[in-house]
């Protein structure tokens, strides 16, 4: 599957008219070569494909790797992959998102006769829509995020700090198997909830109100995203209303998902009915992204933009309603767009759970 990664690639080159490409993106690099590491380049073009990279990693990397040649680069690896551009020549792409102004003007230096050329995304384009084994590693970051989420509410979390509550999730993915959390948990509580991207602090989570967990596993390089928020006990009225609206809103657009559907279109099926419902400037972020090598990545589902979704894809839905002062609800799940609509991953329940106050119903 990586070969033919690299044909689609150099057939999106030939589309543009360059001779060549040069992903230093690391994720690219990955997603392009099968590469792991913190120093890689490759170099690509019809009659060559080159990874470079330095002695600690050439060993994993020749046997990692899939239908390119390793080539040593010690310490220059920009200097390394410049030499065989050099040799090439005509006009050679580089990512434009990711190239620092400082590599651009060593290779503008070490490549007067070429003509580099910036492009936007071409391996992200690439990128979006899933292979069966992309989807299966996910399905599998999905299953062990679910379990660690299964394990945590059979517990009291009421009294525990955030960030104990998260290492407790965080222990457990890795318990089974993940090889790490895809972004620092989040776990949430009261006022804490209204904060979108909250980072788990010392505050115990209280009792009567409602705690945000999102979280997600990574396996083999693929990442999970999925939230759940649990009530403590009974609920002041704004937090009860704001769940069943976020619910309501995120099961409307679970249902709209298919391929063919604008990604402002279905933004706004959620977002529609969170306005209609009196919280529409509570809910500021995003109906959700795309997921896979990287935990935000294309395609957006936003207010703005002109993307459509396409079956392969897969995405995260997860309106949010946030109080400030209050308290916030997100509902999250990671769904693959299907030939006939979408397939959630997940199978975590999501009508509203009031979690144990104390161990054992009364110890
Ligand atoms: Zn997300």
């Amino acid at each position: 599957m990586i070969v033919d990664r690299q044909e689609r690639l150099l057939a999106a080159v030939a589309d543009r008219g360059l001779d060549a490409m040069l992903v230093t993106d690391l994720v690219n690099v990955r997603y392009m070569t099968g590469y792991v590491g913190s120093n890689g380049a490759a170099v690509l073009a019809p009659d060559r494909r080159l990874l470079f990279t330095d002695s600690r990693y050439l060993v994993k990397a020749r046997a990692e790797t899939r239908g390119v040649e390793v080539r040593p680069a010690g310490r220059d690896l920009l200097g390394a992959a410049a030499a065989e551009l050099a040799d090439l020549g005509g006009r050679v792409g580089i990512e434009a998102d990711h190239v620092t102004l400082s590599h651009h003007a060593r290779l503008v230096e070490a490549l007067p006769d070429v003509e580099l050329v910036p492009v936007s995304g071409m391996v992200e384009d690439l990128r979006v829509r899933k292979e069966p084994e992309e989807v299966e590693l996910m399905r599998r970051a999905a299953a062990i995020a679910d379990d660690a989420l299964e394990a945590l509410v059979a517990e009291p979390i009421v009294g525990r700090s955030e960030a104990e509550v998260a290492w407790t999730l965080e222990s457990a993915l890795r318990a089974a198997g993940a090889e790490g959390a895809s972004f620092p948990i989040i776990v949430a509580g009261a006022a804490n909830g209204a904060v979108p991207h909250h980072a788990s602090g010392r505050e115990p989570v209280p009792p009567g109100t409602l705690v945000v967990v999102d979280l997600g596993a990574v396996v083999e390089g693929y990442a999970s995203d999925s939230s759940r928020t649990f009530a403590t006990g009974p609920l002041p009225e704004p937090l009860e209303r704001a769940y069943a609206v976020c619910l309501e809103a995120q099961a409307a657009a679970l249902a709209a998902v298919r391929p063919g559907i604008g990604t402002t279109e279905l933004d706004a099926v959620a977002r529609d009915m969170i306005t209609e419902a009196g919280f529409g400037d509570a809910f500021g972020h995003g109906l959700g992204h795309g997921v896979g090598l990287e935990i935000h990545e294309r395609p957006w589902l936003r207010r703005e933009g002109d993307g459509t979704l396409e079956a392969g894809m897969m995405v995260t839905i997860e309106p949010g309603i946030y109080l400030e002062g209050l308290g916030g609800v997100r509902i999250e799940d990671l769904v693959l767009v299907t030939e006939d609509g979408g397939a959630p991953l997940g199978r975590f329940p999501k009508t509203l759970m009031t979690l144990p106050a104390r161990r054992g119903g009364g110890g």
